[in-house]
């Protein structure tokens, strides 16, 4: 038998999962204890009927002591992965907890994901929040989840960002600075979301990685201000 499991599992005492069977249970599926646990004592002794005849432990580490050597992020090490996190927030209730593809979904797979599987490529995780603090009153290890999350955003700022990052960036500071381009950008991509839908979903969609499982939410058909002047007509 081989059990693979990351560092931060291992508990120090046989006893301390009285403690923490429950709580992943209860927090997370709101039962006293989840339907399977499986307890193996290692490999089966000469005077037992059955067990497997070896057993591997692999302790996988993929940058988690590097987390563990930042002291301000190291408690995020302490997650049980009950995912109460995801269940209370609301950008992830509403896109589900799998959209972005990642092993660690939820806020904490926003805190951690970025450091374990490296900052440049999953730091957008980071800035899936609303930063409401839904997660920290949830997480039953106390894991301040909104802080870790701002707290990634800050190391973000400090990384050199990437070509189509500056490009984007270099385009969208005038638009957003203009309400004439800002309008016209947005009839733009009311129309552009007309002919969205021959393309949805295949690979000549720029949106693809989002629309292949899911709708593209419809720019509102009226700014506020439009409405506001038709009202008043
Ligand atoms: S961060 Fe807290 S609430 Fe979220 S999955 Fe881990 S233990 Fe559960």
């Amino acid at each position: 038998m081989i059990t693979l499991l990351g560092i931060e599992k291992v508990v120090p005492r046989l006893e301390d999962l009285a403690l923490l069977l429950p709580m992943l249970a209860t927090v997370g599926a709101g039962q006293l204890l989840s339907g399977y646990n499986t307890l193996y004592g290692g490999p089966r002794q000469p005077d037992e009927a059955d067990g497997p005849e070896e057993f591997h432990v692999v302790l996988l580490d993929n940058r988690r002591t590097a987390l563990l050597a930042q002291t301000e992020q190291r408690d995020a090490l302490h997650c049980i992965r009950c995912g109460a996190c995801l269940n209370v927030c609301p950008v992830y209730r509403h896109v589900g907890g799998h959209t972005y593809a990642t092993t660690y979904p939820g806020p904490i797979g926003g805190v951690i994901t970025p450091p374990l599987r490296g900052w440049q490529d999953w730091i957008h995780l980071s800035y899936c929040s609303s930063l409401c603090g839904a997660c920290t009153d949830a997480c039953p290890v106390k894991i301040d989840l909104a802080h870790h999350l701002l707290r990634n955003r800050h190391t973000a700022a400090r990384l050199k960002p990437s070509w189509w990052q500056k490009i984007a960036f270099r385009l969208f500071a005038p638009i957003a600075n203009s309400r004439a381009l800002w309008m016209l950008v947005t009839r733009g991509g009311r129309l552009g979301q007309t002919f969205h839908g021959l393309i949805r979903g295949t690979r000549l969609d720029p949106a693809y990685c989002w629309t292949r499982t899911r709708d593209l939410p419809p720019i509102a058909k009226h700014s506020f201000k439009e409405w506001w002047r038709k009202q008043r007509k």
